[in-house]
């Protein structure tokens, strides 16, 4: 082994090997992979080897697409065979609304160029001869569906980086993992030390050890999976290889394997594998298999695929595999150390370990992923993730691994676990809460404890006559919303205003101020959004989208100010009230002593106030459209706030209103939101947030790209739509139709219940942003008129809220 490498790559799985791979690829050779045992020795050896493209994320998607496409290349390169086996893949519907959620699926597809289909129970009969049409309502088809040789692609990646001047060491285990002080890295193995200018943890079911080395706990569990392969079935004989199959009301999956069937189950009580340690004898072992936990799945299978049952079992596997608590990988680099990478928690390594390399290497090489690859990456959690939280959650995520999860649907597990103050006084006024990063949000009220759940629904459901009640209110009168889930940052120190200046796109407001401001990377692209809000000179509160805070520390650690300046995370140090409408200035103004006129506190103000007894900063800001305050206070005073404000606003008929009513408001306003309608994907004139780039600053990261973007527009344009629809909204990755043909995509919608009608926003060429007429959006498998607003739908002019 070398004693030098730029980067030292840990595990050869799947994973590690396409890492590698791509490294290569980039340009860059002096890489190095290091092997515990013999490559695919972790989950990899044993895995099923499906593949496909469906995702419910859409970037994923985009990424699994570019791993299947991948092995070709990969096989031309290194000589060696994948295995590819393309038998194409079918969906099976048992339900109205798995056919409605397939529909969703596919429509989703469309603007990823994918190729699916909805088709009916005989033509899926037709396919798949095994089934049993009564128990289905349809299917969808995808034709880019397979499997592969697990064996062969690791190899044929790792031969393919080794061609490419890789170096790979097996039964060399890396043991601990010690920082310079310039960043780089000891890697300590039980062969020798190799100093690595960057290390990547791919060390699957180990990962999580792997971390530990440098202090970290990712939130990663192994789960055991069983499949097994049936005896040979006389009814495959001599026909055409049987496509793969997913029966999602069985919980199962299916494909050809030889002579027999392959069937694989994500059975309700799945168990975790070695939840607190993994040890490291593990090698290419098998667990004991545990038929009677799959029984209920199994009984399913022979009902639904009455041959399974006489083909008897010719073998069974159990192995385990790692997930991240949502079941999506976890990739990028790792806030707070340096040069330390993680490309883990890959599930399914055959649809996404291409994907994982290819965003990992150019991530590496040029600073930036590529591509969107927020629902992968590492910092979309946070410290809320400890060792039995991820264990809960991934129990979950393999329970519903092919349950549908609705769009108005709160998962339970790990719940609830964090809460503010007024958590009891929310649920005392019948809140349905939410969950985010953890911590509980009240989504709407209901009128009494008993109504207080969701009917889970793609179409509008029970809250929706009660979220009305709440925009009315808010319109109408005065609401009160609890805030606290929001990221909050401290900045303070000499020269904070000039590193704020630096690192956000907007200008530097006065002190008392608000600005409103995108960051941007050096492409231009939009990586944050918050409200800057300056208390003091050299003292301000950032606030933004709590779950992108370690992807924000992590840009903010590559973009650091100097030692004078301290940036405190205070999430839930901060938590906060908000009071909107036409009554809130009245109704804030009995409870303290400062003048709330316009005149002396005008829409963008910020200032320390005493509310009552209660010492908070009141900021004048609105984002459901009409004259509203958010107030901040420390966790200690949130209780006698939401008290103060209940008791004073009972004279308006003060109302508590959630995050779903303000939703909707939001979209009537076309306002924007973090990981929604702001991603690293768009620029800032793209996404309508123009007015908040201030040009007049000489230097701001990513000046040079905005202003060639303000010149030229941008190639997409956000717009707002107007929809007519029946009794379903438009959620969010909805595919927009114009002429005939898909153009664009949702990225939220809601019904707006101050204006009346379905809205939606999404993203279309700039070319056809200015056609009046000839946009529809596809909802549930139907396509509806959309018009495009050439304003926001309520209070274009924003009077409401300046007033
Ligand atoms: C029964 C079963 C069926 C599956 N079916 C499918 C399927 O059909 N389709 C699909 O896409 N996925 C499937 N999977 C999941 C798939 O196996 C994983 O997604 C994939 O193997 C993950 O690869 P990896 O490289 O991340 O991890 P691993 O395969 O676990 O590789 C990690 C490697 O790192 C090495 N390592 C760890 N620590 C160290 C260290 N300290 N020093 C040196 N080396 C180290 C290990 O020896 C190992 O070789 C299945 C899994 C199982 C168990």
């Amino acid at each position: 082994m070398k004693s030098e490498t730029r980067v030292a790559v840990i595990g050869g799985g799947v994973v590690g090997a396409s890492v590698l791979y791509h490294l290569t690829k980039a340009g860059w050779k002096d890489v190095l992979l290091i092997e515990r045992a013999e490559l695919t020795s972790g989950s990899t050896w044993h895995a099923a080897g499906g593949m496909h493209t469906v995702n419910g994320d859409p970037n994923v998607a985009k990424l699994q697409q570019y791993t299947i496409e991948l092995y070709k290349e990969i096989e031309q390169l290194s000589g060696q065979s994948c295995g590819v086996h393309i038998t194409g893949g079918l969906m099976l519907a048992g339900t109205r609304e798995r056919l409605d959620w397939l529909k969703m699926a596919k429509a989703r597809g469309r603007y990823l160029g994918m190729d699916l289909e909805i088709i009916t129970v005989d033509e899926a009969a037709r396919l798949f001869p095994l089934l049993d049409k009564k128990h289905f309502k349809g299917a969808m088809y995808d034709p880019i569906e397979g499997h592969v040789d697990p064996y062969g692609v690791t190899h044929a990646y790792a031969k393919s980086a080794q061609l490419g001047g890789a170096e790979i060491v097996r039964h060399t285990r890396v043991t601990d993992l010690k920082a310079r002080s310039d960043g780089s890295w000891d890697v300590i193995t039980d062969h020798g030390n190799v100093h690595a200018e960057y290390v990547v943890n791919a060390a699957g079911l180990w990962a999580r050890e792997v971390g530990r080395m440098v202090g970290i706990e990712l939130p990663i569990l192994a789960m055991e999976h069983q499949y097994l392969i049936t005896g040979d079935m006389p009814e495959l004989k001599g026909k055409k290889e049987q496509l793969h199959c997913i029966d999602f009301e069985g919980e199962l999956y299916l494909r050809q394997e030889r002579g027999g069937m392959l069937l694989g189950t994500y059975e309700k009580a799945g168990v975790p594998w070695s939840p607190t340690e993994t040890p490291w004898d593990f090698g290419q072992d098998l667990l004991a298999n545990d038929l009677e936990r799959i029984a209920p799945s199994l009984e399913v299978a022979f009902e639904h695929f009455p041959a399974l049952g006489d083909a008897g079992i010719k073998k069974v596997v159990n192995g385990p595999f790692t997930f991240a608590p949502d079941g999506n990988p976890l990739v990028g680099p790792v806030k707070g150390l340096k040069n330390f990478w993680v490309a883990c928690g890959v599930m399914a390594g055959f649809s996404q370990g291409g994907g994982v390399g290819l965003a990992l290497s150019r991530w590496m090489i040029d600073g930036d992923p590529g591509a969107d690859i927020w629902g992968m990456d590492v910092a979309r959690y946070g410290d809320w993730t400890t060792l039995a939280y991820t264990n809960a959650k991934v129990r979950e995520n393999y329970s519903r691994r092919f349950s549908i999860r609705f769009p108005n649907e709160e998962l339970q597990a790990a719940r609830p676990l964090r809460a503010t103050p007024i958590y009891e006084r929310l649920q005392a006024a019948n809140a349905v809460f939410g969950d985010y990063c953890g911590l509980e949000h009240s989504l709407w009220f209901a009128p009494s404890a008993q109504s207080a759940k969701d009917e889970f629904s793609f179409h509008r459901s029970n809250d929706f006559p009660h979220i009305a009640a709440e925009c009315a209110a808010v319109k109408n009168s005065v609401g009160l919303l609890e805030i606290s889930n929001y990221g909050k940052f401290e900045v303070k120190g000499p020269g904070a205003a000039d590193w704020l200046s630096q690192v956000m796109a907007n200008r530097v407001p006065a002190v008392g101020r608000i600005a409103l401001t995108p960051m941007l990377n050096d492409r231009g692209k939009l990586v944050g959004d918050f409200t800057m809000c300056r208390v003091a000179p050299e003292h301000f509160l950032l606030i933004g989208t709590y779950a992108a805070e370690s992807y924000y520390l992590r840009w903010f650690e590559r973009h650091p100010p100097d030692h004078r300046v301290s940036i405190r995370p205070c999430a839930m140090e901060y938590v906060g009230l908000s009071i909107a409408g036409p009554n809130s200035r009245a109704l804030l103004q009995e409870l303290v002593r400062d003048d709330l006129s316009t005149a002396a506190f005008p829409f963008l103000s910020f200032k320390r106030m005493e509310i009552g007894m209660v010492r908070g900063f009141v900021g004048r800001v609105s984002f459901t459209g009409e004259l509203g305050f958010e107030i901040w206070v420390t966790t200690d005073y949130q209780r006698a706030l939401y008290d103060l404000l209940v008791s004073a606003g009972r004279k308006y008929d003060l109302r508590p209103f959630g995050g779903r009513a303000l939703n909707c408001m939001r979209v009537e306003k076309s306002f924007g939101t973090w990981t929604r309608e702001y991603r690293p994907i768009y620029g800032p004139f793209e996404a309508g947030l123009g007015r908040f780039v201030d040009f007049k600053k000489e230097k701001f990261i990513g000046r040079a790209a905005a202003m060639e973007e303000s010149r030229g527009g941008g190639a997409l344009r956000l717009l707002t739509f107007k929809l007519q629809t029946m009794d379903a909204d438009a959620l969010g990755d909805e595919p927009i139709w114009h002429d005939g043909k898909v153009v664009g995509w949702v990225t939220s919608g809601a019904f707006g219940h101050r204006v009346n009608h379905s809205l939606a926003l999404g993203y279309v060429p700039a070319a056809i942003a200015g056609a009046t007429s000839g946009f529809e959006i596809e909802i549930i498998g139907e396509r509806h008129h959309a018009q495009p607003l050439s304003e926001a739908a309520y209070d274009a002019k924003g009077s409401r809220m300046r007033t």
